[in-house]
C-alpha cells in the first residue's frame, strides 16, 4: 500500500467518504484524511471525486 493523496480541487463535497464501506476516509475541517490501516484500494472514491482530488500513487 503506498497510499493515495488529496489534491488542490478538493471541493469538500463528501462523496469520497459516503462510498467508502471500508471506513477509511474521514473529514476533518474539511480536509479529506485516509486511514492505511482500513483501505482495501478498492478505488472507489478515486471514481466518485468529482474534481479528481484522489489519486493513487504506485
Ligand atoms: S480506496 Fe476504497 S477503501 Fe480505500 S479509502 Fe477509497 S473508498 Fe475507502
Ligand atoms: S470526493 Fe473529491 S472533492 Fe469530494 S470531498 Fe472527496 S476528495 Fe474532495
Amino acid at each position: 500500500m503506498n497510499g493515495f493523496i488529496t489534491a488542490i480541487g478538493c471541493m469538500k463535497c463528501g462523496r469520497c467518504d459516503s462510498v467508502c464501506n471500508a471506513g477509511a476516509l474521514e473529514s476533518i475541517d474539511g480536509v479529506v484524511r485516509i486511514d492505511y490501516d482500513r483501505c482495501t484500494e478498492c478505488m472507489r472514491c478515486i471514481i466518485i471525486c468529482p474534481n479528481k482530488a484522489l489519486r493513487f500513487l504506485e
